[in-house]
């Protein structure tokens, strides 16, 4: 098949509360401005605004965001004449998101996809570091650094208001109650802070 002109991947990632889901939806207005038919999709898991989020251009169009649970469901649900499908949260999503993304886009579709790039403990996180190896767009968001201020790159995942142990599931959806974002110098890596306890008492 002949991709078509728009045919693309634009991968929107960085730190939680960088403002992905915002440039997500900025993305998705404007296209709906320039009559694109829109399909956004977002993880099941991510039910911090009730269900669904309805994203609203200012003609007055309003589109929801379907919940999915898998990359195949993304790929089951894009209907033929859609012309962006944008996906949200797609940390969450299996592998296969990597190859429905680059079939779509093959096939003309112009692709977004929001996600953060590193889990809590500053490591890649699921399908996002692949897809910014196939991407044509990267943008990379940082957020403020709740400790000093700085830009901040960093998931910082908080357990009673202290950074949680390297030991808890990667997957654990949260807003601002239990995640900071924090720059390089500020974040704690629970498993290399218990290390250094470690040798500062063996002396
Ligand atoms: P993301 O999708 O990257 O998690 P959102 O688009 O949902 O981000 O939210 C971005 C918004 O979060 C910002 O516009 C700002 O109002 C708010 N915010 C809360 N904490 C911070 C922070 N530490 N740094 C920057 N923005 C923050
Ligand atoms: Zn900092």
């Amino acid at each position: 098949m002949t991709p078509g002109p728009e045919g693309r991947i634009e991968v929107i990632t960085g730190v939680m509360f960088s403002g992905k889901s915002e440039e997500l939806m900025r993305r998705v207005r404007r296209a709906i401005i320039a009559r694109r038919a829109v399909q956004v999709f977002k993880s099941h898991l991510d039910d911090r605004y009730s269900g669904i989020r309805n994203v609203s251009s200012h003609d007055g169009k309003q589109i929801d965001a379907w919940p999915v649970s898998s990359s195949t469901e993304v790929a089951e649900k894009v209907d033929d004449d859609a012309g962006v499908v944008a996906v949200d949260e797609a940390q969450f999503l299996d592998r296969g998101i990597v190859d429905v993304a680059n079939a779509l886009a093959d096939r003309g579709k112009r692709v977004i996809i929001a996600g953060t790039d590193m889990d809590f403990r500053g490591e890649p996180f699921g399908p996002i570091g692949p897809l910014l190896a196939i991407a044509e767009r990267i943008d990379k968001l940082h957020a403020i650094c709740v400790v000093c201020g700085d830009r901040a790159s960093r998931n910082q995942r908080l357990l009673d208001g202290e950074p949680a142990a390297a030991e808890g599931p990667t997957i654990q959806v949260g807003g601002a109650e239990s995640y900071e974002a924090r720059c390089r110098a500020c974040h704690v890596v629970p498993s290399a802070a218990d290390a250094q306890a470690e040798l500062l008492v063996k002396g």
